[in-house]
């Protein structure tokens, strides 16, 4: 892995420090989750047809890839394995669902590249044995990748803006009965100071800074990932920050594409 570590904060790309981003409208925690559920696990449907979508073996070909692609944490495989794409795009794209390309959710909005959930899942999960604790996503979109984490990590808060694919998402997650996965509908940018602090925090949306709200959520030893656009030319890029006892630890890494991070709710 290449990697330039970057000594200064905020966390910007080709930027000098500036202002935090606005904060929008405030929260409103919505539980997707049914706590009485405390048991269930995810409910993967035990009745292959062939190669047909709902077959083990569509899945496990798309994990033999992302496996090439260089993604080597056997948890990771497996949530990737487990978690059934096609549920989470529209019915005229099913088809599409285990190739390693984003698709289109609706408002505009896109359900992310598996190569690249599982790239960031592989990069919060830092090789680390267990499980992750509390998790914060920004960018619920479709729920698919709250899914894959929820396999991951103890709990999974998960944000989104946009009251239709907080909707959305609360339909395709109820099936899977994941009690440890909180929909939230709400501007990400200021985080969710309530589940705070969390082990790994997650955007899947970029903006052209971290915002400081979730910097200051992330626990002590925790690992933030997120795309970072230079205010420049719009390329965005990963970005690591690790919250260590010597102080904040960021990292760039190779270029992405993520929809925008927007402020306030709609
Ligand atoms: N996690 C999704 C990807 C969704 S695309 C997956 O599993 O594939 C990113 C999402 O981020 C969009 O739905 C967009 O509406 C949302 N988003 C952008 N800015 C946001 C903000 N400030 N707060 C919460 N969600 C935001």
């Amino acid at each position: 892995m290449t990697s330039k570590p970057r000594p200064s904060f905020p966390a910007r790309l080709d930027r000098a420090p500036g202002p935090v981003p606005a904060r929008g409208a405030a929260m409103q925690p919505m539980s997707a989750a049914k706590p009485a559920l405390a048991t269930a696990k995810p409910v993967v449907r035990q009745q292959p047809h062939g190669l047909g979508l709902d077959s083990h073996a569509v899945r496990q070909a798309m994990v033999n890839k992302l496996a090439g692609q260089g993604i080597s944490d056997v948890r990771v495989l497996s949530a990737m394995g487990t978690i059934e794409r096609h549920r989470f795009v529209d019915s005229a794209l099913v088809n599409q669902a285990y190739e390693d390309t984003s698709l289109p959710i609706g408002l505009g909005q896109t359900i992310s590249k598996p190569g690249v959930v599982s790239r960031m899942a592989e990069l919060l999960l830092n090789g680390r044995p267990g499980k992750l604790g509390r998790v914060l996503e920004i960018g619920t979109g479709c729920g698919y990748q709250a899914a894959v984490l929820s396999l991951l990590a103890s709990e999974v808060y998960s944000i989104e803006r946009l009251r239709g694919l907080h909707d959305k998402a609360r339909e395709n997650l109820r099936p899977l009965r994941l009690p440890n996965v909180h929909l939230l509908f709400g501007d990400g940018m200021a985080g969710f100071a309530k589940g705070a602090p969390y082990a790994a925090i997650i955007a899947a949306a970029g903006g052209e800074a971290v915002p400081q709200a979730w910097i200051d959520q992330l626990a002590m030893d925790g690992r933030l990932v997120a795309p970072v656009a230079s205010s420049t030319g719009g390329q965005q890029a990963l970005m690591v920050i690790d919250r260590t006892p010597q102080g904040l630890r960021q990292t760039v890494l190779e270029a992405v594409h993520f929809v925008p991070l927007k402020s306030g709710i709609a």
